[in-house]
């Protein structure tokens, strides 16, 4: 059998976030089970996701959910639904390249590399605003018989140009034109499986599954109305339509499911205790180092509540070298990953690290900084 040590793949400690590139995240035993239990036998996939999207719907409060193979892919389905509603006859247009509606609105402040999702469903991005301030009457006016749908990206970590959520979901609303919110990284707090929706109005929102929900890597979650979803599930696998290159299986379909029941009863309380414990004992076990400071931030990259600490080099042997840093703890035995704060330092976060794990990233960067000359 082939391993990641086999193939030279070293493993890492994941001190950073739920970066796809490391993996997103780890599935506990409850899924994995799930996953296994569901690979164990056919079943008529259309029934399933169908079951499936009323439980996952009851379960977040929602009217209606779906599951894809990833928040771009939510995007992408979703993107699709908006453009040609669930009939087949406008479906089949737009497969035969005569699509209507090609255009989806996005805040420049809410540009990220993910809405290329827009163009994978065949449409454009038509901005609106600019990083600083967008007005009200600019996504009027962005608005025409060519919109499909307004994507908006939530999160406190994004340029502050953007209009409320809600205003945007009263002026699409007002015009027809549903709303798209990627909150891929949103979780937790748990609520937010409905805030978007249920309590804001959005039509969808796209949620990651291999991120903080633990679930297959290669799965999503989209909650909303029913016309919406409805309208994605049907471009998506099992048809033959364009996204069946975006296929979910059984076992992802059954593995997010448990992933999703598991994030709902977990004791968020005591997994924000367990966080802030191994922050303020990593904290700790350099305070005695003059060169560095340490802060712990209560918000991590996406702007949620799961706190982090943020190493500054500022003495004058360690200034400048966050990059140096970032290196050793890749090139030491465990590999160990953070987020790099350009040459200024490092975050290390402590929701993907078990507490064994903790303490080796502990003794690994304290033994990063006094390579570096910290003292
Ligand atoms: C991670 C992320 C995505 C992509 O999610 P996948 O589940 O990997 O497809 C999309 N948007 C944002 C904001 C993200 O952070």
């Amino acid at each position: 059998m082939l391993t990641y040590e086999s193939l030279g793949a070293r493993r890492i400690i994941n001190a950073a976030t739920t970066l796809t590139a490391l993996g997103g995240s780890l599935m506990p035993a409850e899924v994995l089970d799930a996953m296994r239990a569901a690979a164990g036998s056919f079943v008529d996939m259309h029934e399933l996701q169908h079951r499936l999207g009323q439980e996952l719907a009851a379960a977040t409060r929602n009217e209606a959910a779906l599951v894809t193979a990833g928040c771009a892919a939510g995007l992408v389905l979703t993107v699709l639904g908006a453009r040609t509603g669930p009939d087949p006859v406008r479906i089949q247009r737009l497969i035969d390249g005569h699509g209507e509606r090609d255009e989806v609105i996005v805040h420049t402040a809410h540009r990220i590399p993910y809405d290329t999702a827009v163009i994978l469903a065949g449409a454009r991005v038509r901005t609106v605003g600019d990083v600083l301030q967008t007005f009200e009457w600019q996504l009027e006016a962005a608005i025409s018989d060519r919109t499909a749908a307004i994507l908006y990206v939530a999160g406190d970590h994004l340029p502050p140009g953007a209009l409320p959520l809600e205003v945007v979901v009263r002026v699409g609303h007002a015009h027809g034109v549903p709303v798209i919110v990627d909150c891929a990284a949103q979780l937790p707090p748990v609520e937010n499986l409905w805030r978007f929706t249920r309590d804001m109005g959005a039509d969808a929102a796209v949620f990651s599954g291999g991120k903080a929900l633990h679930g297959p890597q290669a799965s999503g979650l989209v909650v909303g109305t029913h016309a919406l979803i409805e309208a994605a599930r049907a471009h998506a696998a099992p048809h033959q339509r364009l996204a069946r290159a975006l296929k979910v299986g059984k076992e992802e379909m059954l593995g997010l499911a448990a992933a999703v029941d598991r994030y709902l009863a977990l004791d968020h309380e005591a997994m924000r205790e367990r966080w802030y414990r191994i922050v303020e004992d990593w904290s700790a076990g350099l305070s005695d180092l003059q060169q560095v400071d340490c802060i712990i931030e209560d918000r991590n990259e996406a702007g949620q509540p799961v706190p982090r600490l943020r190493i500054d080099l500022i003495g004058e042997r360690v200034r400048g070298r966050g990059g140096e840093v970032v290196q050793l703890l890749r090139a030491g035995d465990p590999r160990i990953e953070v987020l790099a704060n350009g040459p200024k330092g490092i975050w290390i976060g402590p929701d993907l690290v078990s507490d064994e794990e903790a303490s080796v990233v502990s003794a690994a960067v304290r033994s990063a900084l006094l390579a570096l000359g910290a003292s």
